[in-house]
């Protein structure tokens, strides 16, 4: 069986193309005008409620960034910060527990924004300020206790702020695949691979077949997070790897194929080719496949 489904959240509150001092702030809107001709079901989000981010994020970090205000919490996300970007980063989290709760339902969904896998409990991090990823985990095992769940992170960068909340939960799994010297200081996750830099579709493809032949012997999950950063793309701004748009396609299809009974929750998280629309195009790519849309 495969996971197929029409589910996408999306708010218009997601897009920051105006804020230039953003990089790629622009791709969530891009992303957008790629899939609305098509057939899905839409979804729009409200902000998250306060209440919900206290399962994560500290009182006080959380003082700082609701009011938008420059302290050494927030100015770790290294973009300026604003009333308009805390509702966009807000209404993205509350899309990321809303696509969680339509996966459960309808075995895929996926949101338009997310997968802010640098933000800790106390602080921002590499234009993350909310981890919307164990936002939506602790919300939904309120009602579902010991709910398990893996989160698979193929973005170029580290999930650090998720391997270093999850760390310690036997009920949660992090498998990140990342390239070695780049951004973050890396945490201890449960399966984490170094990638060196420069390799290409046919080494990346490989090391990650292996890699998931590994996690599915020691982890069975409930609910699996994929968070699908495509600055793995070889023309990314940000990533010094060499994966091709064939290349991705094949990465996001191992995916598709992995644990096909598993309801998966699909986040864009990083990609800044130099050509934005790329980006774009790329994050449209991994959704249609995931969503068994095409092949
Ligand atoms: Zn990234």
């Amino acid at each position: 069986m495969r996971r197929k489904s029409y589910e996408l959240v999306y708010s218009p509150v997601y897009d920051l193309s105006d804020c230039t001092d953003i990089l790629a702030a622009g791709k969530y809107r891009m992303l957008y005008d790629e899939l609305k001709h098509e057939r899905w079901h839409w979804h729009e989000p409200q902000p998250v409620a306060e209440d919900v981010l206290h399962l994560v994020h500290s009182r006080s970090y959380l003082r700082d960034f609701l009011a938008a205000k420059v302290t050494p919490r927030t100015e770790r996300a290294e973009i300026p910060l604003s009333a308009r970007l805390v509702q966009a980063v807000r209404t993205a989290t509350q899309g990321t527990i809303l696509a969680a709760e339509l996966a459960l339902r309808h075995g895929v969904a996926s949101n338009l924004s997310g997968g802010f896998h640098h933000a800790f409990a106390d602080h921002a991090e590499g234009f993350c300020f909310l981890n919307d990823i164990v936002v939506a985990i602790r919300y939904l095992r309120q009602n579902r206790p010991g709910l398990k769940v893996a989160v698979i992170d193929l973005d170029v960068h580290q999930g650090n702020g998720t391997a270093h909340l999850l760390r310690g939960d036997d009920n949660a799994y992090t498998f990140s695949m990342h390239e070695k010297d780049n951004y973050p200081p890396k945490e201890k996750g449960d399966q984490d691979v170094d990638l060196p830099s420069f390799i290409g579709d046919k080494e990346y493809l490989r090391i990650l077949d292996e890699n998931l032949e590994i996690l599915k012997k020691r982890f069975f999950p409930d609910l699996i997070f994929y968070v699908a950063g495509v600055d793995v793309y070889r023309d990314d701004m940000l990533g010094n790897l060499g994966l091709s748009f064939e290349g991705i396609a094949e990465r996001d299809r191992r995916i598709r194929d992995f644990l096909p009974e598993v309801p998966m929750v699909v986040l864009p998280a990083g990609g800044y080719a130099r050509n934005m629309r790329e980006t774009a195009q790329l994050h449209a790519q991994t959704i249609r496949i995931l969503h068994g849309r095409i092949d």
